[in-house]
């Protein structure tokens, strides 16, 4: 593509930044409403049919897993300075599909308790919307990215509609665990997930492939490119490889004007629309407000409250591992089938919610056993047979509290390849998702144990994984002096400005954020409409 491919269109009614499913789902939205979108993207295209390739790459040893989607370098550099490392570079993709090219797939909804913390729990603060407000918009959300599931959740939040498809059914290791959790009377069901269980809105069914993180070649399961091709079968126009620098304001700084992108020749673009949508995920998102500051707005667009960047939350993610002396007979499924919701909806403030998956897991592959024994022939086989059939897992999602200390700044001192500051996160865990952490990991042990593995790993409470979920960076609230958008994700400072993604967030749950995202994506395309 030439440079003048990627010069700005001439009358524009919306201008999305980011696409990811966010960015893809509004621009879609809108412009089958029949407006001019404009869709500025700063990573590449990745063509669907070179996903093979990528995959073939991916299960070579010598290959990182972060190179299949070119994911670091000074574009991506960033600095980590809270008491928990933020590996970002595994937890966000630059590209046209976003972070769910490498995404797995778990759609949940959240559950009423999560917008009520504050009321129920006198903890952190509530929702200025209720789960009953984004119900029609859940609904409309699996619909649209196509999610797999069952009703047999006794936890579930309530809900009136079918899923769009059949849940897939319980892996083989699935049926240990699940003997093990039926002596300890904990109820396991199947996890709702967007990848096709049959044929689905013009994508293949899963084929079983087992990458699916970080990638699925044969587009089974959902990512955003899905919803930027829609977009552009209505009419819409996507730009790749543009990062937006800056968002710049009118003199009276009450409506934005344009969005000034670079081309990959340096050049920079300004982008005029009526609307803009900020779509580029909880930390990039932050980011570009505060690289927007003005004279008017010297911390930053759309921070008057001061709350922009800060509140960073993420889900604890912890794994317990073990051995079974028997062959599992388990393969490399990809993703999981069986969770436990049963520990969600607490009745004290603390411990707080998480939930605890079975992890399909085969144990590394005979590749990766061959080359990390360093032994020949008969010992070479032993030990991938050692390797092979035994392993058993668990994972759990636990609840983080917002803090105005666990936040996104711009770094002083460290630039990008455009001389903008990189991101500096700060992410701390909090007393509250120690103690649930606690019990979580105590309740992993209890399964594994039951079932007569032995564990070999558990996650420590205090250092936990980052559940690749980062949300609260421009809350979501009633009072301007204390969040970032109001209930319909437009910006309390500027009367153009939507903000699409998690960072929206005023408190997270343990659920995997994505189809609240979406859902919430929805409804604001909705109001950006009636301003049009
Ligand atoms: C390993 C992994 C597993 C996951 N599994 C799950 C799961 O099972 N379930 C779940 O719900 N979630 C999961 N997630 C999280 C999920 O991927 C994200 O919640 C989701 O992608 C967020 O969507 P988004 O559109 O808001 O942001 P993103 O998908 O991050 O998209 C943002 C886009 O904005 C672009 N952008 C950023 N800055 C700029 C700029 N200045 N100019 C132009 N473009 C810009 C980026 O390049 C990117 O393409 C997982 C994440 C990871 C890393
Ligand atoms: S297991 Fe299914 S969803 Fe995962 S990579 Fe394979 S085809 Fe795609």
């Amino acid at each position: 593509m030439s440079a003048t491919d990627r010069a700005p269109s001439e009358r524009v009614d919306v201008c999305v930044v980011g696409a990811g499913p966010a960015g893809g789902i509004v621009a879609h939205s809108l412009a089958e409403r029949g407006h001019d979108v404009v869709v500025l993207e700063a990573g590449p295209r990745v063509p669907l049919d070179e996903r093979l390739e990528r995959m073939e790459r991916h299960q070579r040893p010598a290959h990182d897993w972060t190179e299949v989607w070119g994911m670091g370098g000074d574009r991506d550099a960033y600095t980590s300075t809270g008491d928990v490392d933020y590996p970002l570079n595994s937890t966000r993709i630059k590209g046209v599909g976003g972070t769910t090219l490498h995404w797995i797939g778990y759609t949940p909804r959240l559950h009423p308790k999560d917008f009520e913390m504050e009321s129920r729990y006198g903890l952190a603060t509530d929702w200025p919307i209720a789960y009953d407000d984004l119900r029609p918009y859940y609904a409309e959300a699996e619909s649209a990215m196509g999610v797999a599931g069952a009703e047999d959740n006794p936890f579930a939040p309530p809900r009136e509609e079918p899923f769009p498809m059949e849940a897939f059914p319980p892996s083989h290791s699935d049926s240990i665990l699940d003997a093990a959790c039926e002596q300890l009377d904990i109820d396991v069901h199947s996890v709702p997930q967007a990848r096709n269980s049959e044929g689905y809105d013009g994508r293949s069914a899963c084929v079983g492939y087992g990458t699916c993180h970080p990638v699925c070649p044969s587009g089974a399961k959902y990512d955003g490119s899905v919803h930027i091709r829609k977009a552009e079968s209505e009419g819409a126009r996507v730009l790749d490889r543009v990062p937006v620098q800056r968002l710049e304001h009118d003199p009276e700084g009450e409506r934005v004007e344009a969005a000034v992108y670079a081309t990959p020749d340096g050049t920079e673009h300004r982008q005029e629309a009526r609307q803009f949508v900020v779509a580029c995920g909880a930390i990039e998102t932050p980011r570009l407000l505060l690289l927007s500051k003005s004279d008017i707005y010297p911390d930053g667009l759309a921070n008057s409250s001061g709350a922009v960047g800060r509140y960073l939350m993420d889900h604890l993610l912890y794994l317990v591992t073990g051995r079974l002396a028997e062959p599992t007979g388990q393969h490399q499924v990809g993703f999981s089938t069986s969770v436990t919701h049963q520990f969600y909806d607490h009745e004290e403030s603390t411990p707080g919610s998480f939930f605890v998956g079975f992890l399909n897991y085969a144990g590394p592959s005979p590749v990766e056993a061959a080359l990390g024994d360093g032994g020949w022939g008969d010992d070479i086989t032993a030990a991938m047979e050692r390797s092979y059939g035994g392993h058993i897992g668990t994972e759990a999602l636990v609840e983080q509290l917002p803090d105005p200390d666990s936040r996104v700044t711009l770094d002083p001192s460290e630039t990008d390849d455009h001389g903008n500051p990189v991101p500096q996160i700060h992410w701390t865990v909090g007393d509250h998702g120690r103690a649930t952490a606690e019990k979580a990991i105590r309740t992993q042990r209890d399964i594994l144990e039951e079932a007569g593995a032995s564990v070999d790993y558990a996650t420590p409470a205090h250092s936990p994984l980052s559940g690749s979920h980062p949300m609260g960076t421009t809350r979501m609230g009633d009072d301007p002096d204390e969040s970032v958008v109001d209930p319909r994700l437009r910006t309390h400072d500027l009367e153009n400005l939507t903000v699409a993604s998690s960072s929206v967030f005023p408190t997270g749950g343990a659920m995997n954020p994505t189809l609240t995202i979406a859902a919430l994506t929805l409804k604001a395309a909705e109001h950006v409409d009636a301003d049009l």
